[in-house]
């Protein structure tokens, strides 16, 4: 099936997901995950007006920055501080902030570039051993810490929870993260407390993710097909 094919099977289930659960359709954003996939790729998703891609590798990202100016690229990588600079300068969000160091490192190359940046909390929602993020129970403590830093304007949480086959067990974790981001918001830790952003969902799970509140989600495999290794 074509690329383009794809994102039209996608928005189509967007839109019946949202509106089966009485949610506005145009809350939820698609993030088309282009990592290790080619440019050619990338250009037939935005001839198909896809203009919103997710990458995961800070210098295959920059390469494809050079060559595609019409589009705008979150980070959803792991993120060295040492690779903040680029990362600050390439991204219109960053969506793996789960520690101070980063937000300090990330703070201190956007003050040099006189420019904000959105970004995300990642949370280790399901306690997974093998994943980045914050613990849920030190989620509040780092927004209250990327408060102090000017340049950064935490949106909202972003997860990858435990993989699973049982897309009953992916939903509690989803849950978790919505529960966690409206306990957040009561206390005001985010830019925008009315408009606080989730991004979870990927290929296998997204419906049930926009079932549970999404507002990004990272969509791969299910418009490029798999990776190449
Ligand atoms: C690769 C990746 C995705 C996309 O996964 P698919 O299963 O291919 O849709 C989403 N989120 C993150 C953080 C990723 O690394």
């Amino acid at each position: 099936m074509s690329i383009r094919k794809n994102i039209q099977n996608i928005r189509e289930a967007i839109t019946e997901t949202a509106i089966a659960c009485n949610r506005d359709p145009a809350t939820i954003k698609l993030l088309a995950v282009s990592k290790r996939h080619s440019i050619e790729s990338i250009q037939e998703a935005i001839a198909a007006e896809q203009f919103l891609f997710g990458e995961n590798y800070i210098q295959e990202a920059q390469g494809k920055r050079e060559r595609i100016s019409n589009a705008n690229f979150h980070f959803i990588g792991h993120l060295q501080s040492n690779k903040a600079k680029v990362a600050a300068e390439i991204f219109s969000m960053v969506e793996t902030v789960d520690r101070i160091k980063l937000a300090n490192a990330l703070n201190k190359h956007l003050e040099k570039l006189e420019k904000k940046l959105d970004i995300l909390v990642q949370v280790n929602i399901g306690y997974d051993q093998n994943k980045s993020g914050v613990a849920p129970e030190q989620t509040q403590a780092l927004l209250e810490k990327i408060q102090s830093l000017p340049q950064l304007r935490a949106k909202g949480l972003m997860t990858i929870p435990p993989f699973s086959t049982n897309l009953e067990e992916t939903r509690v974790h989803f849950k978790n993260l919505r529960k966690l981001s409206q306990k957040c918001a009561t206390k005001n830790l985010f830019f925008d407390n009315n408009n606080v952003e989730l991004s979870m969902g990927m290929s296998h799970d997204y419906t049930v993710a926009i079932e549970e509140g999404s507002t990004f989600i990272r969509v791969g495999t299910a418009i490029f097909g798999t990776r190449p290794v």
